[in-house]
């Protein structure tokens, strides 16, 4: 879309659009209060129709043959190239050539111009039917009478129309006064631009929970593993333990048995003893009296 079809359009839907934008053409209506159609009707901006600002001659070599002046104004010549892929905006070529305009600069600087808020004004009164004409008393009145290019400092430095900078300055607004479609369409697209920033911090966070259940469910893992373990080393010492009780236990029989055997061939012992014949009895004795008084000499001896 063209820039005169969104000027068309901007128009149509707020009904009034603002006469004066820093680096914008200018309004005509505006310009012609104070001067004659002739002294503008060759300075008229290809693109937006209205009196180019900031002057740029197109000057390919496609159009030399072309009587009329092609004039346009910076911005729009600038927003033309960027939104047709650097097309010409005289007759769809690539390489566009430009250049600026100084003397036509100088003449639309020279132009005789009211204050544009005054003149905005005004017409905003007369569409309104002069309603507020009882309270003529409130309404401010900008003098200011002079020429194009001082127009700038008269509207930062002295115009007692300009407003502090408007409420949605915050949203990227550059006029003085109130636009409600540009408003509009500001506001969207900061809201939309936000909502775009808090979907991405949305989706962050939820790989980042994604992230954080991964390394969790890892952990429970792990966990249950070194429990697992724990339960099998526990059950292992269990049985080792049971083992070996049964062995004790088995030894105890196994001493206990071992201890009847013994105690049944000491009485046989005792009870063949008692049968030996006395003096065989007496004899054994006597020897082995004599066998252990040796047994205590030689220990003797050996000790000293
Ligand atoms: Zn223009
Ligand atoms: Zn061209
Ligand atoms: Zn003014
Ligand atoms: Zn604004």
């Amino acid at each position: 879309m063209s820039a005169a079809e969104d000027e068309k359009i901007s128009k149509s839907k707020t009904g009034l659009s603002p006469v004066f934008v820093e680096q914008s053409c200018f309004d005509k209506k505006w310009i012609l209060q104070l001067n004659q159609p002739e002294q503008i009707e060759n300075f008229i901006c290809l693109i937006c129709k209205k009196i180019v600002n900031n002057p740029i001659e197109i000057n390919c070599p496609q159009h030399q043959d072309m009587d009329e002046s092609l004039i346009v104004g910076e911005k729009c010549l600038k927003q033309f190239l960027n939104d047709n892929n650097n097309t010409c905006p005289v007759q769809p070529h690539n390489g566009c050539s430009y250049s600026q305009n100084r003397s036509v600069k100088v003449h639309i600087g020279a132009l005789k111009v009211n204050c544009p808020l005054q003149f905005e004004q005004d017409s905003q009164t007369t569409t309104q039917g002069l309603q507020q004409e009882g309270e003529g008393n409130e309404t401010v009145i900008c003098n200011f009478n002079g020429k194009i290019k001082d127009l700038n400092d008269h509207l930062h430095n002295a115009c007692p129309l300009k407003l502090l900078d408007c409420l949605y300055k915050l949203f990227g607004c550059e006029y003085s006064y109130p636009e409600r479609k540009f408003h509009f369409d500001l506001v969207m697209k900061f809201v939309n631009s936000s909502q775009e920033a808090i979907h991405n911090y949305q989706e962050e966070n939820k790989q980042l929970k994604l992230q954080l259940n991964e390394k969790d469910e890892i952990l429970k893992l792990k966990q249950k593993e070194s429990e697992n373990t724990i339960q099998k080393i526990e059950r292992e010492s269990q049985q080792e333990l049971l083992k070996l009780c049964a062995n004790i236990e088995m030894m105890k029989k196994d001493f206990i048995e071992k201890e009847k055997h013994y105690n049944e061939s000491i009485k046989l012992l005792q009870e063949k003893m008692t049968n030996f014949p006395t003096k065989k009895r007496e004899k054994i004795m006597t020897i082995s009296h004599l066998l252990i008084s040796n047994i205590l000499l030689l220990f003797l001896l050996i000790c000293f």
